[in-house]
């Protein structure tokens, strides 16, 4: 039984048939897959696609990638939606929401000002909703870092990760699970694989981020949530622990990040 905390499902890679690629990750044992929200465009959508399968959850939030076009309206209907979504057992964070510094075009003058702006903004709703939140995290660590100390939430998972072990460490420390997956599975990304090798088990959750970021067998073609399984293979290679404590160990960590994924495995 496996957790995928991080998928696009409702991504067009998927063609439309996203209920049909939920249900052959499901073949596969993955029980869970948990679809984060990028923009209020598709706030209504990643719902219903959790709500019209047996094994979807869904974030909502505003994606820095999608900060350029959003505005204060959106801001206030995501509260409004976070709102109402509070009675929705499939709803389970406040994401994806966070900092981009990679993107030249976002990192400097009132691009940069707008996205942590944005990011702060909805740390604030899930402070006051008490939700944890999926953090997009890239050339942004330390920033990232410095809002979620002045800010507290109730933790949620910095996906996938790749900062430094000292980052690594401070995440931890303000409660939240670090998102491994694809890219572990690279043999020259030495410094996520030493950190999926070194970090302390209960710190990692596991996550496909498909159709994004597809792991070495499969690159260039596009991820899936079916690949999840393989991906714990491969951290349990790198560990030299069995598949079953890999899988038992970060679907604990999952729904420690996500408490409300637990009323889902009934
Ligand atoms: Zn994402």
């Amino acid at each position: 039984m496996w957790i995928d905390t991080h998928c696009h499902l409702d991504a067009a890679e998927f063609g439309g048939a996203s209920g049909a690629v939920a249900a052959r990750a499901g073949a596969e044992g993955v029980s869970m897959i948990v679809i984060p929200a990028v923009e209020r465009g598709n706030f209504d959508i990643v719902a219903s696609l959790a709500a019209g399968t047996s094994n979807c959850s869904y974030g909502l939030g505003i994606h820095p990638i999608f900060v350029p076009q959003a505005t204060e309206k959106d801001l206030a209907l995501l509260r409004e939606k976070v709102a109402a979504a509070v009675d929705d057992r499939r709803f389970v964070a406040v994401g994806e929401i966070g900092l981009d510094f990679f993107i030249p075009q976002l990192k400097d003058g009132a691009l940069r000002e707008k996205q942590e702006y944005f990011y702060v903004e909805q740390l604030k709703i899930a402070r006051d909703f008490d939700l944890p939140v999926l953090l997009h995290v890239r050339r942004s660590q330390d920033t990232v870092l410095k809002h979620l100390r002045r800010m507290k939430v109730a933790g949620g998972i910095a996906h996938a990760f790749n900062g430094s072990l000292q980052q690594a460490q401070m995440f931890i420390d303000l409660g939240f699970k670090l998102g491994f997956g694809g890219a572990m599975t690279f043999p020259r990304a030495l410094q996520i694989r030493r950190l999926a090798t070194t970090l302390p088990l209960d710190a990692i959750v596991l996550e496909t981020d498909a159709p994004d970021i597809s792991p070495a067998w499969l690159h260039p073609q596009r991820n899936s949530p079916e690949q999840l399984p393989r991906i714990g293979n491969a951290l349990a290679d790198l560990r030299s622990i069995s598949a079953e404590e890999v899988a038992s160990a970060t679907r604990a960590n999952a729904l420690a990040a996500m408490p409300r994924l637990a009323s889902l495995f009934g």
